[in-house]
């Protein structure tokens, strides 16, 4: 085939939509149904209607293949763990009374059955329903679902393409079961998985599928020589059947690297991978296989997980290129859109000039659709369409919102100075302890206290104009002044002021800061139905005025032991915001970073001897690949620097970071150069205490006694256990005693209750030191 008459083919497609409406009616129609108010039928006929929508919504943009499959009640993996016949023994009996409900056990739990383990989708904020394994699982074929969907589609008169996710990834997904050993390997399944997804491939062929995509993200992730054996033996076996659906095999989140060989050399018809951020390494690798000769490549061009509008022009080079290297191409969003919004036309509170640059799932899909035209039929006939796109970007490059001329001078005179404490760490520990004259094993809260009822509602108040900002703050102060006095009742160290006035810890600075924009209705699903808006760093970035100040110095007021400032660090403020993709995330780090250094210099000219700075994405966000690691922790560490290294050597740095797994950034948090940092360790038994102590790690830290995650109590024996525990790891002149996080999701008794112990316990492990 000609590289002219591959172009000719081109198609537009997406592998997923966003799943919850317009109006969320999914999650209105689920949580009706989970309390009773909806009923099964209802439930049902929301979500018929929901696809329908979308489906609609995709055709009449000009998509030519829609997906199926994709549409969730609640997770796709979980979805895949049904499919798969891969129930957990303990949710056996109640999926066998009743499918919808045993699914919604295995999301969410019940009385007696703990619900599956929920993490994170690669380094998306999508959290998934991770697939529990062991040597006596037994897969069995389940493809209704997948079946019916692809029926209603097909129904529709449309064309569509169901979406799975691959046997490969699944595996590598999953973890032992409870009771299996823990270095079970679930690869090794990989023989009895297959023929499930024989049976499932068989029955959509039969339903009408001409083609389907497995998606395989896990192979963009560093891979043994094993595993990439496992993935060829996979597609091999697969790529073998007769009487199959063509196969698309689809990658995304980072480059395919040595898994692209063995992918071109399987027998299957076509591959997805992503050309965004991914885009020069996967064309160099398509290249040196010597492209993808008599198959499909679906190139990914269009940014399916974060939201500013495509570079037409550039999009259009880029397949240009790849038309030489396949037999037919085809425009896609480099993942599902299931990771950004799903309108941006609704928003009205964004200037219309700066709504132009954002792209959300369906601007994504016009984009989509206009890439394929015009690399169908050459650009002419996208004229019109590249001329806004043109006028779009220089709006953008050329706005005062992206450049702000004195952020980019505050940047660029940045020295290396400037991220140094004036003393070593040994140095300052001291003045510390002269400062703060704290007592062994000091105890502290992470931040948050119960985020309540009555704040929410206060909250609702202010901004319907029931009460106005005076009385708000009135209620704020109120809520401070108990925290303040149930900590000092408690015998807590150092205490908080506890977080009332924060609906969320990146929001609310993204708030106050020049350059961040909020939207309305910016929903975009983080699990089961829960959804945030996470807000658009879209400029330069400054601070206007102090964030917290008045506050901690309020909380300050109220007592005379010391109140820690609270701050979220930068890392973790572009890690939970869609960040801007028209400079290094280096740089705008950077700017976060100023903005936040002046907030902690304020804080400590106010009085506050102690400031912490939470971090709880810098693990999360590491690179998919290992040889990406080293850029990414330079930058993110030198961030935390600036935010930090202003202060007196005698005033306290905190650091908080949660997700256990931190043995392979230790030395990371070792260059943050913070005095104090608190991790989470109850569940793994004080795992981190020994991982720090494993690596040397100098400073003092508080691996976490109490697990916040649960309503239960942690006995004062329990918490002192754990102490022991860590003393075994670190000295008591350097081991903190505190919860694994904030308490915002905890309700006052058992809070209560807990911290009393928590202290109960230090005391009496002081006694035997
Ligand atoms: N200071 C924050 C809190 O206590 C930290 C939250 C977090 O680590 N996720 O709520
Ligand atoms: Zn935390």
């Amino acid at each position: 085939m000609t590289a002219k008459s591959a172009a000719a083919a081109a198609r537009a497609t997406v592998y997923g939509y966003p799943r919850q409406g317009q109006g969320r009616e999914l999650k209105k129609a689920i949580e009706g149904y989970w309390k009773g108010r909806v009923d099964a039928d209802a439930l049902r006929a929301t979500a018929t209607e929901l696809r329908r929508t979308n489906w609609r919504q995709l055709a009449e943009a000009g998509i030519h293949e829609v997906p199926t499959g994709d549409f969730s009640y609640y997770d796709h993996v979980l979805d895949t763990s049904v499919m798969v016949g891969a129930i957990p023994e303990r949710h056996r009996a109640a999926v066998e009374a009743d499918a919808l409900d045993g699914y919604f056990a295995m999301a969410r739990g019940t009385q007696d059955a703990a619900p599956l383990e929920m993490t994170k989708w690669f380094d998306t904020n999508y959290h998934y329903l991770v697939p529990e394994l062991g040597p006596d699982t037994a897969f069995t074929a389940d493809s209704t679902q997948q079946v019916a969907a692809l029926g209603q589609a097909l129904a529709l008169g449309l064309t569509a393409r169901p979406v799975l996710v691959g046997p490969v990834t699944y595996l590598l997904l999953a973890k032992p079961a409870p009771g299996v050993a823990a270095d079970f390997d679930p690869l090794t399944l990989l023989d009895r998985l297959l023929p499930v997804y024989a049976q499932v491939l068989t029955d959509l062929r039969t339903a009408g599928a001409e083609w389907v995509q497995l998606d395989e993200p896990a192979l963009v992730q560093d891979r043994t020589a094993a595993e990439l054996n496992t993935a060829a033996r996979a597609y091999r076996d697969l790529g073998g059947l007769t009487d199959r659906p063509k196969l698309l095999v689809a990658s995304y989140f980072d480059r395919l690297g040595d898994a692209l060989p063995v992918l071109a050399k399987a027998p299957v018809e076509g591959l997805a991978l992503d050309f965004t951020e991914a885009a020069a390494a996967n064309l160099d690798a398509l290249a040196a296989v010597g492209g993808l000769p008599g198959k499909r490549l679906v190139a990914g061009v269009v940014n399916g997980r974060n939201i500013w509008v495509n570079d037409l022009e550039k999009s259009l080079a880029t397949l240009g290129t790849l038309l030489g290297l396949a037999d037919r191409v085809d425009v896609a969003a480099s993942c599902s859109l299931l990771h950004v919004p799903l309108d941006a036309t609704a928003e009205r509170d964004i200037e219309p000039q700066i709504l132009r640059w954002l792209a959300f799932a369906r601007q994504k899909t016009t984009e989509i659709v206009t890439l394929a035209k015009g690399l169908g039929g050459g650009t002419d006939t996208i004229a019109a369409e590249l001329a806004a796109n043109r006028a779009d970007l220089s709006s953008r490059a050329g706005s005062a919102l992206t450049h702000d001329p004195a952020v980019r001078a505050r940047t660029a005179a940045v020295t290396a100075t400037d991220g140094r404490r004036s003393q070593p760490y040994p140095e300052r520990a001291a003045a510390q302890r002269a400062h703060l004259r704290l007592p062994l094993l000091p105890t502290t809260t992470i931040g948050s206290f119960p985020q309540t009822t009555e704040l929410r509602t206060a909250r609702a108040d202010l901004r319907a104009g029931r009460i106005d900002s005076a009385g708000y703050e009135e209620r704020i102060r109120a809520e401070i002044g108990e925290v303040i006095s149930f900590q000092e009742k408690t015998g807590l160290d150092v205490l908080v002021h506890g977080e009332a006035e924060r609906n969320d810890m990146v929001q609310y600075f993204a708030e106050q800061l020049t350059g961040y924009l909020a939207t309305q209705h910016g929903w975009v699903q983080s699990y089961g139905t829960r959804y945030v808006r996470p807000p658009i760093l879209a400029g330069d970035i400054s601070r206007p005025e102090a964030m917290t100040v008045r506050w901690t110095t309020y909380a300050q007021s109220l007592t005379t032991k010391p109140v820690k400032g609270m701050l979220t660090g930068p890392v973790t403020m572009l890690a939970w915001s869609f960040v801007r993709d028209d400079q290094p995330l280096a740089d705008t780090a950077r700017q976060v970073a100023l903005a936040l250094r002046d907030e902690v210099n304020d804080l400590e000219a106010a009085g506050t001897s102690v400031i912490q700075v939470d971090e709880p994405a810098l693990r999360e966000t590491l690179p998919l690949r290992a040889s990406d690691h080293p850029e990414y922790l330079a930058w993110a560490t030198e961030a935390f620097r600036l935010t930090t290294a202003g202060v007196r050597p005698d005033t306290q740095i905190h650091t908080h970071m949660c997700y256990a797994e931190f043995g392979d950034i230790v030395q990371a948090i070792d260059d943050l150069d913070a005095d104090v940092i608190s991790l989470e360790a109850a569940r793994s038994h004080m795992q981190v205490a020994r991982e720090l102590a494993g690596h040397g790690y100098p400073r003092e830290a508080g691996p976490g006694v109490y697990d916040i995650h649960s309503p239960r109590v942690p006995g004062a024996d329990e918490a002192a256990a754990l102490l022991r525990r860590g003393l075994e790891a670190i000295p008591a002149e350097r081991l903190w005693v505190n919860p694994d996080c904030g308490l915002k999701t905890r309700a006052w008794p058992e809070t209560r209750a807990s911290l009393e112990n928590l202290v109960t316990a230090a005391r009496t492990v002081r006694t035997e030191l």
